[in-house]
């Protein structure tokens, strides 16, 4: 992954091409977390292949897409055969109106991502520093500065992910894990990754501003944290 999806992460990859291709390995990155957050060059990045899907970069859902370095086109096999359709790599009827939103939505993004970084980063700081006012013991999971502007994966010690989510469900929308196995009873494999034990990785809960969150909404969840979850509950 080019970020990861739980903690916004960016993972060094140009780093991560240089040694799998030493070892004469070719290197996919799934870059779905990237995409319109960071500037992503896959001549910079150094890698063969990357993947991209249209939903996570407000585009609609149901369509993606494979970068292939030209040099390794003849190296891959079609998983899915008939018409021949896309280079012979997947073949089935394109689904036109999806690719041409797909492309708005890179259009946009190619326009957009720095002015969202900066307005998203910003919020996001907002929301952090503030949160931490509230809530000293508040920790953030994954590395402070290499990261995705609009992540924030935080616990609050003493208290599951899950528990807050409870509380909070009906007025704002979090996450504790990846949104595909987000069950809540197991823990995060990122976040055990990271070297937590598995009562600590449940405290996480992933908190994710985007393009259209507002500052009005940040200072919403400043006001709601603290009277929903009662100032009694930390310290
Ligand atoms: C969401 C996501 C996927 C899955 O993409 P879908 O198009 O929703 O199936 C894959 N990888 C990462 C990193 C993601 O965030």
């Amino acid at each position: 992954m080019l970020v990861n999806n739980e903690i916004g992460v960016i993972q060094p990859l140009s780093a991560i091409a240089e040694l799998t291709h030493r070892h004469g390995a070719l290197l996919h990155t799934d870059a779905t977390q990237a995409a319109g957050r960071i500037t992503i060059d896959v001549a910079t990045l150094g890698v063969d292949l990357l993947t991209l899907s249209s939903h996570k970069m407000y585009g609609p859902q149901g369509v993606g897409c494979l970068y292939v370095r030209e040099e390794i086109k003849p190296r891959l096999r079609a998983m899915i055969t008939g018409g021949g359709q896309e280079y012979g790599l997947r073949s089935g009827t394109l689904p036109l109106p999806l690719i041409a939103g797909f492309g708005k939505a890179c259009e946009i993004a190619a326009a957009e991502t720095l002015a969202d970084h900066q307005r998203i980063k910003a919020l996001t700081r907002v929301l952090w520093e503030g949160l931490k006012e509230l809530f000293p013991s508040m920790r953030l999971h994954g590395h402070p500065e290499k990261r995705i502007a609009g992540n924030l994966n935080v616990a609050f010690p003493g208290y599951s992910g899950e528990e807050i989510i409870a509380l909070l469900r009906d007025q704002m929308a979090m996450a504790t894990g990846s949104a595909c196995s987000s069950s809540g009873t197991e823990p995060s494999h990122v976040i055990v990754a990271l070297g937590f034990p598995p009562d600590e990785a449940l405290q996480a809960i992933r908190i994710s501003l985007g393009r259209f969150t507002t500052d009005r909404e940040i200072e919403q969840v400043l006001e709601l944290f603290p009277r929903t979850i009662g100032s009694g509950m930390f310290h």
